[in-house]
């Protein structure tokens, strides 16, 4: 249990002029979970003004309004808050006002979760007043104090408590679940970036399906148009799971990164409103990958999503369907569409789509494994894919007298002969093909 020394140079000084300090919320928790925290808060009894004077030029007023003074220490800044108290919440984000008290359990007391809620002093002496650290051994995420109350204090948190409970594994608490199912439509009061920053997270959680499962309904709130994917049947021999299950599968069998998770949450959400029955009975949905792209543009714009995350992600939600080629012609055709990075993404993709399909259809994993082969082989070989690595530039095309958009055009010809290999990747090959043009 050992507090950076940065870290603890701050606790320190605020003890030695007098006042209480402690490590507090997210850190506490990650290390008695043995996990390496990502940032340090510390919680102290000293006032906003007299943290500021304290550190001199070491502190910056970053929140005081909150309470939060950041200081400066070997070059890492630590957040330094006043012990508060929440004033009334008008708009179930925010407290209209927030007083500093002079008691840490108080402090505690405003802190979403249990295991959240829990302080430790430089000499690891803990003050777990909601009963954290059982919360923590058992694996239970759970409100501190009424869970109606927080939630309507704070709809954030709603989705907080799923990220927790995702990235961490844990059960969340049958009256904590319950108050998140019925509050779920206060998170229409949060912004947009608010509840893109939490899904990602949840989303590359370890138990990210199981969380979804247990919550559609909150993610439907501002996403309704994964709703319909709930309970329906393909009916196609292809597919064991319905198409929620199917998508929850799938988001499981990639790697966790945040654009990798959110096209597999996306890849099929179009699929119910493409679905038709042929004679026979089996359930199709033609044209599924392009209504889901469509869908999933929407649904990513509405969270605010940066726009090359977006445009990463439904790209491979549109490219998912597409059989991956195994020749060297067809891998340098779809490495000059996508680049190399998307192209490995949508192969992590069609992994996932199939493994989360029926275990019957599982040798497309080998095809896929051959597509990689070739894949590695060609980069390795330093196969040209785009215009940068071709043998010639606009400047040669120049000095052979072209201009205009004809030197775009003509370069652009050039990779296409190249990449189908009707063309070398060589200067002389290349400038003598123009001259033939
Ligand atoms: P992370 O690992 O994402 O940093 P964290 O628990 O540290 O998780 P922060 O957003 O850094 O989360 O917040 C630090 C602490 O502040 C939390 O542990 C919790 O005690 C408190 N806190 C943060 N957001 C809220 C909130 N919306 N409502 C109540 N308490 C909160
Ligand atoms: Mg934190």
């Amino acid at each position: 249990m050992k507090i950076p020394e940065y870290v603890q140079r701050v606790l320190t000084a605020l003890e030695t002029a007098g006042h209480e300090a402690w490590c507090v919320g997210g850190c506490v928790r990650d290390v008695l979970l043995g996990r390496v925290p990502e940032d340090w808060d510390v919680t102290t009894s000293a006032l906003p003004e007299e943290t500021m004077a304290l550190f001199g030029s070491h502190a910056f007023p970053t929140g005081l309004q909150h309470g939060t003074v950041t200081v400066r220490a070997e070059h890492r800044s630590v957040e330094v808050t006043t012990y508060r108290v929440d004033g009334a919440y008008h708009d179930h984000r925010r407290p209209d006002t927030v007083t500093f008290t002079p008691s840490l359990e108080e402090d505690l007391r405003r802190r979403d979760f249990t295991v959240n809620a829990m302080a430790m002093d430089l000499r690891g002496g803990l003050r777990d007043p909601f009963g954290g650290q059982t919360d923590l051994e058992v694996g239970v995420l759970r409100c501190v104090g009424e869970p109606d109350r927080r939630f309507e204090e704070d709809a954030l948190r709603i989705l907080r408590g799923l990220r927790f409970a995702a990235v961490l594994g844990f059960a969340i608490d049958p009256a904590t679940a319950e108050s998140i199912h019925r509050h779920r439509e206060l998170l229409g009061d949060i912004a947009a970036e608010r509840i893109q920053a939490e899904l990602l997270k949840l989303l590359c959680g370890k138990d990210a399906a199981a969380v979804l499962r247990g919550y559609p309904d909150v993610v439907g709130v501002f996403w309704p148009e994964v709703l319909p994917m709930v309970g329906f049947d393909h009916r196609n021999r292809h597919h064991c799971h319905d198409v929620w299950e199917h998508t929850l599968h799938a988001v499981e069998a990639v790697p966790p990164d945040p654009v990798l998770r959110c096209a597999m949450l996306l890849h099929d959400v179009g699929k119910p409103r493409c679905f038709t029955v042929d004679d026979d009975g089996n359930g199709h949905f033609y044209g599924h990958p392009e209504i889901s792209r469509e869908l999933a543009d929407n649904m990513l714009r509405r969270l605010k999503c940066p726009t090359g995350f977006r445009e990463t992600v439904v790209r491979l939600v549109a490219w998912h369907d597409r059989n991956i080629p195994r020749t060297d012609r067809g891998l340098r055709r779809a490495l000059r569409a996508l680049g190399e990075e998307d192209l490995r993404r949508l192969i992590l993709v069609k992994r996932a789509d199939n493994l989360a399909q029926a275990p019957e259809y599982r040798g497309i994993q080998r095809e896929i494994d051959r597509a990689e082969e070739i894949l590695d082989k060609l980069l390795a070989a330093d196969a040209c894919f785009s215009l940068k690595q071709l043998a010639v530039n606009g400047r040669d095309l120049i000095e052979l007298g072209l201009s205009g958009p004809e030197i775009g055009r003509t370069l652009k010809a050039l990779l296409d002969s190249v990449v189908d290999g009707e063309l070398p990747n060589d200067r002389a090959s290349l400038l003598e093909a123009v001259g033939k043009l």
